[in-house]
């Protein structure tokens, strides 16, 4: 894993309550090992009581979306500035499923990142391939595209790559470690020499505690995007120190 300090992050999706999260990030808290970096990505409801509970331990905090205006006539939406102002950390754009369901775009994310990093969030940027696109032999085309059309080279400073390919979030098919890291090596191939040293990039796709250490262990994977057991605190944490 380099130089580079692992980074692990939770992405809970639509899932606990305000009334769940404060328990639930409290224990998380208390347990985190030395080390690793460790966010939970929660939904915007729970962010003030996540924030509270992991006050004063390692843990951050990130919502799993923002608006890139400052504000404005945009109902239901969320900005930078709202986020900072509850004590949140950083941000993670650009989900395969807010691109799929949600129809984000390159360019939007381009803005959102370009927002969150003026604001001064930290963002974890989500990219990766459709099984479709794999087996057209299209998935460097593809992850190429989504790195430069965002304009991540220029925010680097904040950023961590997520590396997710579509065909393995929450289907248990996790990508072979090996296939892994030739994406990742492959993405870190996409930005300039002094940032690529540099800059995390986390793998995500059905990463569970039995197959994290194999993943966690190719030289260009430096932490996990785990969606499903970041549900679950033991199952966490076992990623965590995996990563540790
Ligand atoms: C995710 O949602 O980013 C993810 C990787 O999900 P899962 O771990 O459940 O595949």
């Amino acid at each position: 894993m380099s130089g580079r300090r692992p980074f692990v992050a939770g992405n809970w999706k639509m899932h606990k309550t305000a009334g769940e999260t404060g328990p639930f990030v409290a224990d998380l808290a208390a347990r985190l090992p030395d080390g690793p970096e460790v966010a939970v990505c929660v939904p915007f409801t729970s962010l003030a009581e996540a924030v509270r509970a992991a006050a004063g331990s390692q843990l951050r905090v990130y919502a799993q979306n923002m608006h890139q205006a400052a504000q404005g006539a945009f109902t239901g939406e969320i900005s930078a500035a709202m986020l900072l102002d509850l004590g949140v950390h950083g941000v993670l754009l650009g989900h395969s499923e807010r691109r799929q369901y949600f129809g984000e775009t390159d360019a939007a994310l381009a803005e959102k990142l370009a927002a969150a990093d003026a604001a001064g969030l930290d963002v974890i940027l989500a990219v990766g391939e459709t099984e479709q696109q794999r087996e057209a032999g299209e998935t460097e085309q593809v992850l190429a595209r989504q790195i430069a059309d965002s304009g991540a080279a220029s925010h680097a400073a904040r950023l961590t790559i997520a590396y997710e390919p579509i065909w393995a979030i929450g289907t248990g098919r996790t990508a072979t470690p090996a296939l892994a890291e030739e994406a990742h090596r492959f993405i870190r191939g996409r930005f300039p020499a002094e940032i690529s040293e540099v800059i995390r990039i986390q793998y995500g796709g059905s990463m569970k505690p039995d197959n994290a250490p194999e993943l966690l262990a190719q030289p260009d994977i430096d932490g996990g995007l785990i969606g499903g057991a970041s549900l679950e605190a033991d199952a966490f944490l076992a990623i965590v120190a995996a990563a540790t």
